[in-house]
């Protein structure tokens, strides 16, 4: 009972979050403030009243229209909405709010909030990568700083391995990009390795690398297969690479013990 009523509240809280997420998206586009300004309709610059700011149900009532120019809105909007809610209750059931009375409260806080502010950040490079193509240095870099100092509390990844992970994967794409002469990766994936590496660790960062690999060219072969796209145009990695380290980060300890029994085993 108590279950539900915590998991409803943190369905209306992703969601809300996610309404502001897609704010952030539109606007590091356009190099606008966050924080102050109404929201507007992108097509015809109508402020938006607090009816048509309901996420998710703004747009299943309006069919996904603009309520003032009847323009279509983007399904980036409920989508990341959606994904957010979705993922903040999978980091919720990680870490069970009742910890935070039952365990030492205020450090078991900081490390729930951490995870969600992660989650958050990696939603939205997600978002702009396959968008735009581009991952965005104004959220990349603090959120670096951030996941460095993260892992001063963070049980669950020490500083040291999070310092290697960071040098690591960040040096790992910048090698892949001299390789390649800038063929195969760009400078933002560096930027985004260095806080994939310092928020995982660099074991989990392994992990998270294999995956991101794995399923990216899995989705490449299939895009070209069904002529989606030629050889030569990209698939944004960073797309790949922020659901895999999201992944990795909830389960990654799991995977990697469930894999050493699996050879173990054998
Ligand atoms: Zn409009």
């Amino acid at each position: 009972m108590l279950l539900s009523f915590v998991s409803i509240f943190v369905v209306i809280f992703g969601l809300l979050v996610g309404s502001f997420l897609n704010v952030v998206i539109y606007r590091l586009k356009v190099k606008k403030t966050v924080v102050r300004g109404r929201s507007f309709c992108p097509h015809c610059q109508h402020t938006l009243r607090l009816i048509d700011l309901i996420p998710l149900f703004s747009f299943i009532f309006q069919k996904g229209r603009c309520r003032y120019c009847n323009k279509k809105i983007s399904w980036q909007y409920p989508l990341v909405e959606l994904v957010t809610a979705t993922t903040f209750l999978l980091v919720f059931f990680k870490f069970p709010i009742a910890n935070v009375y039952l365990s030492e409260g205020s450090e078991y806080g900081t490390l729930l909030a951490g995870y969600l502010v992660f989650t958050a950040v990696l939603i939205i490079i997600f978002t702009y990568d396959l968008k735009h193509y581009l991952i965005p240095d104004r959220i990349v870099l603090p959120a670096t700083i951030l996941a460095l100092a993260f892992s001063w509390i963070n049980p669950n990844v020490d500083w040291l391995p999070a310092l290697i992970g960071s040098v690591m994967v960040g040096g790992f794409f910048a090698l892949i990009i001299f390789l390649t002469k800038g063929k195969g990766m760009g400078w933002g994936d560096v930027k985004l390795g260095l806080f994939v590496g310092a928020l995982l660790g660099w074991q989990v960062s392994l992990l998270a690398l294999l995956i991101a690999f794995v399923s990216g060219s899995i989705v490449g072969v299939g895009l070209i297969l069904a002529k989606k796209k030629g050889w030569k145009s990209q698939v944004p990695f960073g797309t790949f690479l922020t659901v895999a380290t999201f992944i990795c980060l909830l389960w990654g300890e799991e995977i990697v013990q469930w894999y050493v029994g699996m050879l173990e085993l054998g």
